[in-house]
């Protein structure tokens, strides 16, 4: 063993692909130090914990936890149900903190603000693989500096929603606004009285908007006086409510069905190809200055959800050598498999190391940061990832590169022919002598289904949906 080699692995983030990066590193029987920013682990999910997911427990239990919680007695959900975000942790993340060797790693409270090569700063080279990071962390004690062999950054997305400006800026008055809320608030319950019979503006078009939207129908079933505004920044719908019954994951299909179902009784106002200016406050109400289809819009609303996605924090970063993707920020081998702009499948392909790797030795983003901008991102994609990267950390390079996982399909998967360098869809061009319009196509035709879905969709135009969950 070199010095190196006796320091633990830096995990930042106790969310479901950090805690599951911990404990595929116990399963090599390396030490992980865990830094986690909440009071509690799984502190992004409780934000959302009122929201049921659409992938039951069988996609949301990495294996590594697992064996380590059926060792410690756990009381295993059932593999069909979905939770909300608060039941994964309260029935996995916390029981699987409480496994001594989980314990013993994990600093709650412990904010990472910088992480380094030790003794040497980003320019210098010689030498520098060799060296341990220096990850610097704030808790309620102040400033702590700890030495480690590797870092794995699972610190996730949630803290940075998008704004929503469609040029990715807040618009004038968004930020000073107490009307706008971002994420997924639970806006039929700790926040009801802030939505019920109110006019609401929802500006999103992942499956979070959708959440948010249907959420609101119910509390327009108890107060009709409840108006849903609907804005999205392309200009149709039918991708966004797209997989439906071909969706494997039924809820996620179901979801674009019931906001389907909504628009056309006339329950949800649409406004389409939708681009906010401003925001002023105007006897009580929020009034919007923005364009629709190209003509101006006014429209005064007592709320606004902006669910636009959200964005990788890089600051913390800042010392080390990463490389990412100009427009979607995941690391340049991951980008064209999930960029929007290429393909919106959300059926990307499992992918481990190969696709992670930064010029910084020994450091890695995982989980639904490592997808940058990008949308669509699943706990399960995030547990092969970790299961490929800690076999790298601990020189088991073939199993590293070894993809071991199945994905679920979407059911939508639009190719946009003309601005693909080379078939980047969905895991690139399928094999020559394959009738498929894509890898991922080709693997499904193979297993015997029906394909991916992208060629029965039309290719091209302006429409992009890039505002996942
Ligand atoms: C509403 C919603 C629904 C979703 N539904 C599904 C679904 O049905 N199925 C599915 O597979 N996926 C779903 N996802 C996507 C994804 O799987 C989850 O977002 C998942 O939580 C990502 O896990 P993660 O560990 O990468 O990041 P997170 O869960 O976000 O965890 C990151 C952790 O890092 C901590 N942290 C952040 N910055 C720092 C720092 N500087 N220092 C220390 N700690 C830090 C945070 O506090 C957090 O605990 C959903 C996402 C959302 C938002």
């Amino acid at each position: 063993m070199t010095s190196n080699e006796r320091l633990p692995v830096a995990v930042i983030g106790a969310g479901p692909v950090g805690l599951a990066a911990a404990a595929r590193l116990i399963e090599r029987g390396i030490e992980p130090l865990i830094l986690e920013r909440g009071t509690s682990v799984g502190a992004s999910l409780l934000e959302w914990g009122h929201v049921r997911v659409f992938s039951p427990w069988k996609y949301n239990i990495d294996d590594a936890a697992r064996k380590l919680l059926d060792a410690n007695g756990w009381a295993v959900p059932l593999p069909h149900h979905l939770p909300t975000g608060r039941e994964i942790v309260e029935d996995y993340l916390l029981p699987l903190s409480h496994v001594p060797a989980i314990a013993r790693g994990l600093r709650l409270g412990a904010s990472v603000t910088a992480v380094a090569r030790s003794g040497v700063d980003k320019v210098s080279s010689i030498g520098r693989d060799q060296r341990p990071f220096v990850v610097r962390y704030s808790n309620g004690d102040g400033e702590q500096d700890v030495v480690v062999r590797a870092v794995v950054d699972a610190s996730g997305t949630w803290g940075q929603p998008n704004p929503m400006g469609a040029n990715g800026l807040p618009v004038r008055g968004e930020r000073s606004s107490d009307r706008v809320s971002y994420g997924i608030p639970d806006v039929a319950g700790r926040r009801r009285a802030d939505f019920i019979g109110k006019r609401t503006l929802v500006v999103g078009s992942g499956h979070s908007a959708i959440n948010v939207a249907l959420a609101l129908m119910e509390l327009q079933e108890s107060d009709p006086r409840t108006e849903i505004f609907w804005a999205l920044r392309h200009h149709g719908v039918e991708r966004l409510l797209g997989g439906g019954l071909n969706d494997q994951l039924p809820e996620r299909g179901a979801l674009g069905l019931a906001a389907k179902r909504a628009i056309v009784d006339g329950h949800l106002k649409m406004l389409t190809s939708f681009a906010a200016q401003g925001l002023t406050i105007e006897d009580g109400r929020v009034s919007i200055e923005a364009q629709t289809g190209g003509k101006p819009l006014r429209l005064d609303v007592d709320q606004i959800v902006v669910v636009t996605g959200f964005r990788p924090d890089f600051t913390f970063l800042r010392e080390l050598r990463i490389e990412v993707n100009p427009a979607v920020e995941a690391p340049p081998a991951l980008a064209p498999l999930i960029d929007p702009n290429l393909h919106s499948c959300g059926t990307v392909p499992p992918h481990g190391v190969e696709e992670l790797f930064h010029p910084e030795k020994d450091f890695f983003i995982v989980g639904s940061k490592s997808y940058g901008r990008a949308p669509t991102f699943l706990m399960k994609t995030g547990y092969e990832q970790v299961r490929s990267v800690v076999a790298e950390i601990a020189g088991d390079h073939a199993s590293a590169r070894r993809v071991e996982l199945v994905l679920p399909e979407t059911g939508v998967c639009r190719v946009d022919v003309g601005s693909a360098p080379s078939g980047g869809c969905c895991g690139g061009p399928a094999p020559a002598p394959v009738d498929a319009c894509c890898a991922a196509d080709a693997v499904a035709k193979s297993a015997g289904k029906s394909g991916c879905g992208c060629g029965d969709l039309p290719t091209g135009g302006p429409e992009r949906v890039s505002e996942g969950f």
